[in-house]
Order: structure tokens, then sequence, then C-alpha cells
């Protein structure tokens, strides 16, 4: 067996970078070991559904939560849920959906867990109704490795709730959280889903859709000449019609094996986007659907990073503020058709402007697009280095959830907050991310994994 064939003992959803990393896994919030116990550094991780290094520490020690997985209390009035970080997001749903419940804001997979959503400020397709998760989280307690247990809320160490809410794990481990979960009568979306040719129809249909819950497109990233930047707006909101509340069956498909790495290509990717934009006959269709092929139509098939071959997939998503949301989007999808790398999981959104709480949040008010390749060295990573470089001359960011490729530089001036952040890391913990993005021109870890801050 090579290097390159071992399984490291965790590894984020892009199955890329692959690196070493211990595994001490916390059952209970005072598992979490004192400095002394983990000399070369510590990061708690959640489900891995991050696709690039914030939930690796190369060499170090992981703590994985998802024994930490109980729900502590829930007040069926108000719809405030406590529960232990490690919980999932699918777990809350089965216990919550049948009483009548849902959460307020969700990502494209329910597998991720509630520790995971609060550090990297998760947002869903209603960040222009509802904000980042962190705009539902009421308060938390956060376990530093000085032995101290914090309670943080807007109004309590509000200083340490802001830092942690987008914090990338680095403050502390977050050891629970209350949420505030939001009231539904029926499993079922009103659906619309609209075809658009371009950039500017795209963003005509989410002007005229600021009332509707939930909104999101697919949008064919390899077509050029007049099929260029054609799509899907799917907008829907929870259908007001009382409908059993009843628990989503278990997945039963599992995606089987690796195929190997010339499967995805931009000719059986852009067979794919040709079959899935006629799939829908006609210019609007509307029905109603059950919420998780809404939310989730990739988590029917467990495993599905498998698709992308042993290599992995690299994620990019940017946000654009308005000022150049347009002509960067257009710009950018023009440079990744003529790249003839194929993306066909390309998510187009608009954010919207409720502020989070986080020090650290991604968004911001503008257009959002997220592309999935397969790794092929030679031309996944020059496309990726122009294309962060583009976001940057277009005065937008990267996603750090999704990131295992910007550099220290543009991670420096699409966060010229970080600094802040690093005042409130826990000594004892880091990630193979923040090691990257914060090294000074010579290579160096500015901070240092292990350096000690005062405030
Ligand atoms: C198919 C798919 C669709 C996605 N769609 C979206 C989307 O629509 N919107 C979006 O925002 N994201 C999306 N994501 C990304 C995903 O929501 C985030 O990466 C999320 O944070 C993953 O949670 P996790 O539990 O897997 O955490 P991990 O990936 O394991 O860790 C993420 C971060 O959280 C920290 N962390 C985890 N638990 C704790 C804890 N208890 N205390 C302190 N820090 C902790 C880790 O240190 C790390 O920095 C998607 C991912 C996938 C695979």
């Amino acid at each position: 067996m090579t290097a390159s064939d071992r399984k490291p003992a965790f590894e984020s959803w892009g199955r890329y970078p692959v690196y070493d990393a211990a595994l001490l896994p916390l059952n209970w919030a005072g598992d979490f070991p004192p400095a002394n116990m983990v000399p070369s550094g510590m990061l708690p991780v959640g489900l891995g559904r991050s696709y690039g290094d914030v939930c690796l520490l190369r060499d170090g020690t992981l703590l994985p939560t998802t024994a930490m997985d109980r729900l502590l209390h829930f007040d069926p009035v108000t719809g405030v849920l406590t529960c232990e970080s490690g919980v999932s997001l699918a777990s809350i749903l089965d216990f919550a959906v049948p009483l009548g419940w849902f959460l307020p804001v969700t990502p494209g997979t329910k597998y991720v867990t509630v520790g995971g959503s609060i550090a990297n400020d998760i947002h869903g397709k209603n960040h222009h109704i509802a904000g980042t998760f962190g705009c539902h989280v009421r308060r938390f307690e956060l376990v530093r490795s000085d032995g101290s247990r914090t309670l943080c809320s807007p109004i309590e160490n509000e200083d340490w709730f802001s830092a942690t809410i987008g914090g990338l794990g680095l403050t502390g481990l977050i050891a629970w959280a209350e949420i505030q979960l939001k009231p539904i009568v029926s499993r079922l979306i009103t659906y619309e889903g609209i075809q658009f040719h371009g950039i500017d129809e795209f963003l005509a249909l989410s002007r005229a859709s600021q009332g509707i819950e939930y909104t999101v497109s697919w949008v064919d990233c390899t077509s050029q000449g007049k099929n260029f930047a054609r799509g899907i707006f799917m907008q829907g909101d929870h259908s007001h019609d009382a409908s059993p509340l009843t628990r989503s069956p278990e997945p039963k498909l599992v995606f089987p094996m690796e195929l190997p790495g010339f499967a995805l290509n931009s000719a059986t990717v852009g067979a794919f986007n040709a079959l899935y934009f006629n799939k829908q006959m006609k210019k609007r269709v509307r029905t109603r659907i059950d919420y998780e092929p809404f939310f989730y139509p990739l988590d029917k098939v467990l495993h599905w990073n498998r698709m992308y071959g042993k290599r992995g997939l690299l994620q990019f998503q940017y946000a654009i503020p308005w000022q150049h949301a347009r002509e960067g989007t257009e710009a950018i999808l023009k440079a990744v058709a003529a790249s003839g790398l194929a993306s066909f999981l390309a998510v187009l959104k608009v954010f919207g402007d409720v502020k989070s709480p986080g020090l650290m949040s991604f968004p911001q008010p503008g257009v959002t697009l997220a592309l999935d390749f397969p790794i092929k060295p030679d031309v996944s990573f020059p496309l990726f280095d122009r294309l962060a470089s583009m976001t940057r001359e277009f005065g937008g960011r990267l996603y750090p959830a999704k990131d295992a490729r910007m550099t220290a530089d543009q991670f420096q001036t699409f966060y010229p907050q970080w600094q802040k952040l690093e005042r409130y890391r826990d000594p004892m913990i880091s990630s193979s991310f923040w090691e990257r993005v914060t090294i000074d021109g010579t290579g160096d870890s500015q901070q240092g994994r292990l350096s000690i801050h005062h405030r």
C-alpha cells in the first residue's frame, strides 16, 4: 500500500488534502483535554462535511464530537431546542418535524453537526430572509483548554459569542447550544422551477422572489454561446396546508465505489447538464414536493463524494457584493466554461442583508456561486487560483468551509478581521486551514500553532 492509498483516520468531504492526525473522540464536554495532554495541538470536529482543511489538523489531535449527540431540552411552546454540539441536523429534523418544528436555516446536506453549523456560520436557501445559522443561536457554552467554561449569548460574553460564530472551531469547544426552531404544519414545500437564460434573467427572478422564503438556482457552467449561463431558478415556501408530519426514511443508497478520475469530464458533465436543463420541459413548473428532495437532493446517496475518484474534489464558493456581482459572475462563469473543466454541481444564489452576529461570517449582500470540480492538479489548481484572483478583483471573498487553495494573502484581504479572531483563539487549538492562511511571506505561521495570546 502506498502512502496515497492509506485512508486517514478522518477526512474532509473533498478528501483533499489528506493529513494524518490522532483521534480523541469526546463523549462529554468534560472530556475536552487540558492543555498539557495534547502538546501537538487539537481541533474539535463534527461530521467532516467541510470540503477542505478547516476540519483537519496535520499531525495534531482531532476531537470528533459526534458522540456528544444528546438532545437536552425542548420547549414545545416556543420551539427553543437545547442540544449538545455533536447532534446532527438530521437528528434534529427526526425529532422536531413530527412535533411541527423545522430548522431555521439548513445547508444542502443534513449530515452536519450543530457545532459545525455554528463554527462555519452556515447559510441556506433562505439567507435573504433568515440570515445565517448564527442568527438563530440564542446561546451556547464554550469550553477552553485552560479549563474555563463560558456561557455566550448576544448579552453574556457577547465578544466570545461573536468570535465563535463563524470562528472555524478555533475559540474552543462548543459544548451545547440553544437554537430557535421555526413552526411548520406540513412536510411539503410549494415549489416552482423556472428556466432562465443568462445572469440578467437570474437577477430579475431573484428580485421578484424576495418575499419567497427559499430560493436557489442550478446553473449550467459548461455552456457557451446562446446557452451561456442557462439554468433553473428554484423557489419555495413551507406549505400552509396541514398534512402528516412523519419522520423521514433512512437513505438506502450508498455510492458503491470510487469512479476512475476520467469519468467526470467536460463531455459527460456537458451531457448531464443538457439533460438536467431539459428535464424541466416547460419554462415554468409548479408543484408541491417533500422537503427532503427540495433541501437535500444529494443526501439520497450516501458517500456520493466517491464519484470524484480517489483524488477527491475541490469546491469553490465566492460571495461578490452587489456592486460587481453581475460582471463578476459572468466573468467567472466564462472563465470556467472556457477552461473545459466541468462542474455539474453549480449553485447560484443571492445573499440578503440580514447581518450575522459572527465576526468572520462568510455571506455578504450580493451573489454567491458554488462549484465543484474533480481534482486534476495540472488543470484544476491553476483554474482555482485564477478564480480566486478574479474573486478578489471583484471585491468578493471565498468560503473557508469549502476551501483548500486560497493563499494567505487572499484570505487576509477577504477577512481583514482575522487578527481579531486570532486573539480569541484557544492557544492549544489550530487547524491546517488556519496554519495555511495565516502564514507570512517566509512560509512560517505568523502566530504559530501553540502560541499563547493575550487579549
Ligand atoms: C453536500 C454538501 C452541501 C453543503 N451545503 C452547504 C450550504 O448550503 N451552506 C453552507 O453554509 N455550507 C454547506 N456545506 C458545508 C457544511 O455545511 C459545513 O462545512 C459545515 O460546517 C459542516 O459541519 P460538520 O459537522 O461536518 O463540521 P466539520 O466539517 O467536521 O467541521 C467544520 C468546522 O466546525 C468546527 N467544529 C465542529 N464541531 C465543533 C464544536 N463542537 N466546537 C467548536 N468547533 C467545532 C471544526 O473545527 C471546523 O472548523 C455543505 C457541505 C456538503 C457536503
